[in-house]
């Protein structure tokens, strides 16, 4: 007997490279190029009251996502980052002896929770194009959880499919990870079926649509019951997640809807013009609803694009997994940008 048997042993997640040099193209980790509000960079914090605790509670914050989207504050998790919501949810929902079920190319963080807290799991395989299908989500299961739009392939579920899950797992929870919804067409979020369903949880993060990937910020909407559980299993690991300047600075990102509307907009058409452009240039472009697109060209293996692109100060995300080791993720940077990853594309095919 040692003690290195029972030391835990996962494979942890791999995040994306951040490279130390700020002068080249990141569109690796689907950051927004345009950064936080000015509401948000004019908020002055007195220093001094960092000696101070923040509140366990984070209520400022949580009433103002509360206010956002109508609904009551006893109904909104706040985390660092969603992947901490996520990390939490997964805990506090997925304990049963079933396995849970996700997608077969998704979220590859799902799997490592999924291990770090010993939840039995199934992955279903995603149609040639990429589509997520409800009818695999309906035998007995210990939870469902799925990224819409999906990750790493951008594809949007319409809203009817994503009720039909919910719908045919009563006795379990689903988790709907909404990263990148704000980058869908409007109508697209499971936030309206709230109210309707007790085992539905909304996962969303100020990461991307709201350009705050370095503060940390994330949240869960779903019924109270919901709510209360994750709070009993947070408070049992951690009672203050959420910093003082994420609170305040939070709040400040809620109160400017212009800017936020008005960037999300812009990221959306050059998405879309980009998205014509790739495919001018031999490129299979899977429809994207979020603030990257997934793309295979016709004849260039994607290692070969992803490490000249590299070599040229532009960073892709490329996953070395079966099925989409072709494919490279690109995120939406400015137009500038992506007019110069299409001149450096087009002098390579
Ligand atoms: N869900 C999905 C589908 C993601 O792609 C990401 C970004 N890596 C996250 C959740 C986590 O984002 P964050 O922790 O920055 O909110």
């Amino acid at each position: 007997m040692n003690w290195r048997e029972y030391v835990r042993a996962v494979e942890p997640y791999t995040p994306g490279e951040q490279p130390k040099d700020e002068n080249v193209i990141k569109l690796n980790t689907n950051e927004n190029p345009y950064g936080p509000s000015d509401k948000v960079k004019s908020c002055v914090q007195d220093l001094d009251l960092l000696r101070k605790y923040p509140d366990p509670a984070a209520s400022d914050l949580v009433e103002a996502i509360a206010s956002y989207h109508g609904v009551e504050p006893g109904q909104v998790f706040v985390g660092v980052g969603s992947d901490d919501v996520l990390g939490m949810a997964f805990l506090t929902f997925f304990n049963s002896e079933r396995p849970i079920l996700f997608p077969d190319i998704t979220y590859s963080f799902y799997p490592v929770w999924a291990e770090l807290y010993k939840i039995p799991y199934r992955t279903k395989a995603l149609t040639e194009d990429f589509r997520i299908l409800p009818e695999d989500y309906k035998e007995e299961n210990g939870g469902v959880v799925f990224p819409n739009p999906n990750a790493p392939t951008a594809r949007l579920m319409e809203l009817s499919s994503v009720e039909e899950i919910i719908r045919s797992n009563k006795d379990s929870i689903v988790i709907v990870d909404e990263a990148y919804i704000d980058f869908a067409p409007e109508g697209s979020s499971a936030l309206s079926l709230v109210d309707r369903y007790d085992n539905l949880l909304v996962v969303r993060t100020f990461s991307k649509s709201r350009s705050m990937a370095g503060l940390r910020i994330g949240y869960a909407i779903g019924q109270k019951e919901l709510i209360d559980a994750m709070q009993a299993v947070k408070y049992s690991y951690n009672s203050y997640t959420m910093n003082r300047p994420s609170i305040l600075y939070g709040c400040a990102s809620i109160q400017d809807e212009e800017y936020f509307r008005s960037t999300v907009e812009r990221i959306i058409r050059t998405r879309d013009s980009f998205a014509a452009a790739m495919e001018g240039l031999g490129f299979r472009v899977i429809p994207s609803a979020a603030n990257f697109v997934f793309v295979e060209h016709e004849t260039i293996p994607a290692v070969e694009i992803f490490e000249k692109a590299r070599e040229a100060g532009i960073y892709f995300r490329h996953f070395r997994q079966p099925g989409i080791d072709n494919f490279l993720r690109i995120t939406i940077g400015t137009e500038e940008e992506m007019e110069t990853v299409i001149k450096f594309l087009t002098n390579l095919t």
